[in-house]
């Protein structure tokens, strides 16, 4: 077992101090070796409000440090069986959405040939495009869990095609996705058109919107969407305003009403079984996350992520 890295221990060195990489776990250069790697992209200029989303790889690194390594509720130990590791952030062209997404998709592009599963670190929503169009590449067209309080697929804002709002819309159009196996959990919001959620619903996508779950587990319907994705690789695209601003309020654009904590587990969770070959999670904004708690959300989200990976043992 002591081959494969594990989390800094809090009794090795103190939880403020050390440096402060995804978990405490090894920085790592290349995803050669690796079975899954935490991404960061720190990438903020496909947003169309509020930004600061470059700040949130960093923020979500710090406060992943007391993060331990064993899953007290479901049982999953990780670092029993996956080598895991930091790779960093993706080196992207603060002044070039359009280089950055190429520069995104070279980046995984390399990471996936190693047979290394990406946990990233956003970024707003705009990277899932580039992530999607380098994971198509290796696994074919990908069944989704897409959580968000909104769908992603604008055709264009502000006239650019591409944007943190039409990842999906261009995902579609380029035949990334499995659209029948695509669930979009969460959304909710006022609209542009009384229409918005129609467009997705007729490339086959099952919508959820967020007043449909409240009160409610999301268990069930996750043992709807295991059913219908079934061995497809899946992908798992978290934006973190899916949930509640109360518990997740900094992020760029916040919508009422939205999922609690305990049913953002259970979507994670519920996702064990599935054939995932990446997950992101992305648009935590740190200047408006004053508390640090969307930040802390954030890290435990993408440990739970960590959990559910196909090979991760329960104890
Ligand atoms: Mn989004
Ligand atoms: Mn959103």
């Amino acid at each position: 077992m002591n081959e494969l890295n594990q989390p800094l221990s809090g009794n090795a060195m103190p939880r403020f101090g050390g440096i402060a990489s995804m978990m405490r776990l090894p920085v790592a250069e290349s995803a050669a070796g690796l079975d899954a790697a935490f991404i960061g992209v720190p990438l903020d200029i496909g947003t169309s409000h509020r930004p600061g989303t470059r700040f949130g790889p960093r923020q979500i690194r710090a406060e992943s440090a007391l993060l331990r390594p064993y899953n007290m509720a479901t049982g999953a130990a990780p670092f029993d069986a996956l080598q895991v590791a930091d790779l960093g952030d993706v080196p992207i062209n603060t002044y070039s959405l359009e280089k950055s997404v190429a520069i995104i998709t070279a980046f995984y592009r390399e990471v996936l040939a190693t047979g290394c599963t990406p946990l990233t670190l956003g970024g707003d929503h705009t990277i899932a495009l580039p992530i999607l169009r380098a994971v198509a590449e290796r696994h074919g067209p990908v069944a989704l869990v897409h959580v968000d309080a909104h769908a992603d697929i604008n055709d264009d804002m502000f006239g650019e095609r591409i944007a943190h709002g039409t990842p999906f819309r261009r995902a579609v159009e380029e035949g990334l996705l499995k659209n029948d196996c695509v669930f979009q959990i969460g959304l909710r919001g006022s609209g542009y058109a009384a229409d918005d959620f129609d467009w997705p619903r007729a490339q086959g996508f099952t919508v959820v919107p967020a007043h449909e779950l409240w009160y409610q587990s999301l268990a069930p319907l996750m043992t709807r969407v295991r059913a219908q994705v079934g061995e497809a690789p899946c992908y798992l695209s978290f934006d973190i305003d899916g949930i509640d601003p109360a518990f997740a309020g900094g992020t760029g654009t916040p919508e009422v009403g939205g999922l609690t904590v305990p049913q953002a587990l259970e979507i994670i969770r519920g996702c064990r079984g599935l054939n995932l070959v990446g997950c992101d999670l992305v648009e935590v904004s740190p200047p408006y996350d004053p508390s640090g708690n969307t930040a802390l959300l954030a890290a435990n989200l993408l440990y739970e992520m960590l959990c559910v990976l196909p090979g991760v043992p329960l104890r």
